[in-house]
């Protein structure tokens, strides 16, 4: 085909990613390939496919005519479960290609392959998933791939959802803490990812549309073939701009930063916005990308329970602002009164944690009023109510619970634990 008419930009900006399959073998719930990333809601293929064979892929992709040493990244879901993944991997030729897997293929028959074929990949994304994999499993395979030579720079990740408490449970945890044990004892380096599941401070929830502008710097390669420059596009097929198979007949895609008008914004992917390959411009001519990670938009998908024992992680973990922010949903959810004591005790010591000791002393009062008796609770009032000037209140209420002895018990127990 002629160079001067070839219609996909392959300026340095652009990225060409090919999702062989939209089929993964694990099923993370904070995976971004979802409309709505809902703790707890599992991952699940966005379509059904006719999966192009490894040698159309092959064929239609070392026909391009502008590729010296583009970066192609193969991908999915998880790429290399297409089942002619070798053929691809090994058959394309002028391109640095570039994997990203979750690392669950066989490692002997990758090895082999590639060396046999005489091929190297010029990197490889890999992303331990907890919930998935074994620790040492993943680390054992991370380290042969390392020292294979198969590919040349090799990089290993985990999520970082330190303050995502939503998408872990103990499990995922565990087999966290024996990652960075394992890891560490055998010299496996790896980086830590930011989690890109915010929209502009808001749940990728696929439940508005408004027009905006758009432009983008990616060429994806749906896996049958189409083209379109959104993830969200090629996931429900709208906007194709040609098939890798005819490019002949390919719309040209516009060069990242023209900017076209689109009616979708508020549906697009993560990648788009996160990944300084796309971004907006509303109304006024402001450019935008954009803002700041909120861990708290999921809360409003989990029943009470959940959002419970987020709260409880945050305090556990020492996160003191979002701990408060998770126990106030529960009572806002539940009713003041209806709220189970225990949860306003937690609010109290969270409260006494971040220095707001009148606020504190109301929480466990309450909890108190509730019917909480715990020893940590009703301490907790006397000592509260001693540092804020409000030793007389704190008396009052639990008189109407306690007998007097049982109250000085406690006074004279708190004194000696804080002198
Ligand atoms: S392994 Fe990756 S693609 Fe597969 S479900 Fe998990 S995050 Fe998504
Ligand atoms: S505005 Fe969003 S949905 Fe529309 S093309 Fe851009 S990234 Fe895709």
């Amino acid at each position: 085909m002629d160079p001067s008419v070839f219609p996909l930009p392959t300026a340095a900006a652009h990225q060409w990613v090919v999702y062989l399959t939209a089929r993964c073998n694990f099923s993370c719930d904070y995976c971004i390939q979802k409309g709505r990333i809902v703790p707890g809601a599992k991952r699940k293929p966005w379509g059904r496919y006719e999966e192009l064979p490894g040698s159309r892929w092959v064929e239609a992709l070392n026909a391009i005519p502008v590729r010296p040493e583009h970066t192609l990244i193969l991908t999915g879901g998880e790429p290399t479960i297409h089942r002619d993944f070798y053929e691809i991997a090994t058959g394309l030729r002028g391109y640095r290609i570039d994997l990203t897997s979750n690392l669950s293929f066989d490692v002997d028959r990758f090895i082999e392959t590639l060396k046999s074929e005489g091929t190297v990949l010029h990197s490889s994304f890999h992303t331990y998933h907890p919930k998935f994999m074994e620790p040492e499993d993943f680390v054992d395979r991370a380290r042969r791939i390392r020292d294979s030579g198969v590919i040349a720079n090799p990089v290993f990740s985990l999520l970082d959802l330190d303050a995502f408490p939503h998408f872990r449970d103990e499990e995922h945890d565990a087999n966290l803490r024996r990652f960075h044990e394992i890891a560490g004892r055998r010299g496996l380096r790896y980086q830590r990812n930011e989690f890109r599941g915010n929209h502009m401070g808001e749940p990728f929830a696929h439940d508005r549309k408004r027009p905006m502008k758009c432009t983008s710097g990616w060429v994806n390669f749906a896996p049958d073939g189409e083209i379109y420059n959104c993830q969200y596009h090629l996931e429900i097929r709208k906007n194709a701009f040609g098939n890798v198979t005819a490019l002949e007949e390919c719309r040209p895609l516009p060069v990242f930063g023209t900017f076209f008008p689109c009616g979708d914004y508020g549906f697009c992917d993560p990648c788009h916005e996160n990944s300084g390959r796309g971004a907006y411009m509303d109304e006024e001519g402001g450019i935008f990308r954009r803002t700041g990670d909120d861990s708290r938009i999921y809360l409003r998908w989990m029943d009470p329970n959940e959002v419970l024992e987020v709260a409880r992680r945050h305090l556990d973990e020492g996160r003191l602002e979002e701990a408060e922010h998770a126990f106030l949903a529960v009572i806002e959810e539940g009713g003041e009164d209806r709220t189970p004591p225990e949860v306003w005790a937690d609010l109290g010591l969270t409260l006494w944690a971040a220095g707001e000791r009148e606020r504190a002393l109301g929480s466990v009062l309450q909890a108190i009023e509730l019917g909480s008796r715990d020893e940590r609770t009703l301490a907790a009032a006397v000592e509260l109510g001693r540092e804020v000037g409000e030793r007389e209140r704190v008396r009052n209420v639990l008189c109407r619970f306690l007998p007097a002895s049982r109250i000085l018990a406690i006074e004279e127990a708190v004194a000696s634990a804080f002198v």
